[in-house]
């Protein structure tokens, strides 16, 4: 990675002359000798350049808000306040989400600037000395780089090859970590499955800490554990508008009992969700028919995508509740990089976890789009195995 351009004062040949007056040795001002060990060891999250592909790579929904709509933002964002720092109590956008997302009486909301802030704030609200984060694997990566950020400890758990949850290897885990937090998302990213409910239901019993049910693709999947807050006093549950159509927005939502959130709005930065979010996220939330639609059209896409790949020989789609697919096929890299030769950009996921060798996952997108990237896989898969192959 290249370097970014500094100024010359602060070039390496005048590094001494700057450092050699204070008497401070050379090296214990690098950053090796500053960042932690953990953040050192890190690789950054890497986010691949997609200008002029078909994007399929990052679970957005494809679709934009019909023109009425973006008039009425264009408007309020004429008129936003922006000279002002945001409502940092959320009021009025709180008000919208509890109306839209029919959240029960006597739970708190808390807004994230996305979900990721909320993970993070959960960690750092949780982070003791020696404390442990839970996750199982493969799921969502930021659960186990956000532990670390945070200066927890961190236990990934196997899941069984075809993905649902290893029960008892979990409950064990439970009993050797003492986990202070765990996080499950329902569906699982990236393979798309929920866990079985009751199962879920074992592990937040079993917790001797907090459980957080990230349900990101809720709006895809016919199950939530929203009406189980009632019954388990440590479970928090997360969503984010990001996959339904506001991912640029980012905001993220937190629901759970007051007593846990009183804390952890503490530890929420004041003006974390700016003035344009709320004011937009407020309006969107007022055409909840329109993501609703949008999401039934991703959810008829999922089905014809998934049946195309079924009938691919050398293809083995799994099961999934989200708005992406994870297939697995011979030789991912190659398919992976010829699909991107052919301007289609979805998400190389071979090598990441044992479990996902040669599995990529593609994000529903329009129809089009889909077409375009079904045709571009076809044209990809190594001809001796391709079913529409030479003869097709
Ligand atoms: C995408 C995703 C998120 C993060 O979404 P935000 O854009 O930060 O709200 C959280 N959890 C899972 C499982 C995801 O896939």
């Amino acid at each position: 990675m290249a370097l970014p351009k500094v100024d010359a004062a602060f070039a390496p040949a005048n590094l001494d002359a700057i450092v050699g007056p204070t008497r401070i040795p050379r090296m214990s001002r690098s950053p090796d000798h500053i960042i932690r060990p953990a953040i050192l060891a890190l690789s950054a999250y890497h986010v691949p350049p997609a200008s002029g592909m078909v994007k399929l790579d990052a679970m957005e929904n494809p679709y934009s808000l019909p023109p009425g709509v973006r008039d009425e933002i264009a408007r309020l964002a004429a008129d936003a306040p922006i000279n002002r720092y945001p409502d940092a109590s959320g009021a009025a956008l709180k008000a919208a989400l509890r109306e839209s997302l029919a959240i029960p009486p006597g739970l708190e909301i808390m807004l994230g600037n996305g979900s990721d802030e909320i993970i993070q704030i959960i960690a750092l609200a949780c982070a003791k000395p020696g404390a442990t984060l839970m996750g199982v694997e493969p799921s969502f990566v930021m659960f186990r780089m956000i532990a670390t950020f945070a200066g927890m400890d961190y236990v990934g758990v196997p899941l069984n090859a075809d993905f649902s949850l290893n029960l008892d290897a979990t409950l064990e885990a439970i009993a050797r970590r003492q986990p202070a937090v765990i996080f499950i998302a329902y569906p699982n990213n990236p393979t798309g499955n929920l866990f079985d409910d009751e199962a879920i239901s074992r592990i937040i019993e079993a917790a001797p800490g907090v459980v957080v049910v990230d349900e990101a693709y809720h709006a895809f999947a016919d199950a939530s554990f929203m009406d189980r807050l009632a019954q388990h006093p440590n479970l928090l549950l997360m969503r984010t508008l990001s996959k339904q159509g506001l991912a640029g927005l980012r905001l993220g939502l937190l629901l759970g009992r007051p007593e846990w959130l009183i804390q952890l709005e503490k530890v929420r930065l004041p003006y974390n969700v700016g003035v344009v979010t709320q004011l937009i996220a407020e309006k969107v939330l007022k055409h909840r028919d329109i993501l609703l639609q949008q999401a039934a059209a991703i959810k008829c896409e999922r089905a014809v995508i998934s049946q195309r790949l079924a009938a691919m020989e050398s293809v083995d789609a799994f099961p999934t509740d989200a708005n992406f697919i994870l297939f697995r096929v011979n030789e991912a890299g190659q398919v992976f990089q010829s699909l991107k030769k052919r301007g289609v950009l979805i998400k190389n996921l071979d090598g990441s976890h044992p479990l996902l060798k040669n599995c990529l996952r593609v994000t529903v997108g329009t129809p089009e789009e889909n077409i375009l990237f079904l045709a571009a896989l076809q044209a990809s898969l190594p001809q001796s195995n391709a079913k529409f192959g030479a003869n097709g």
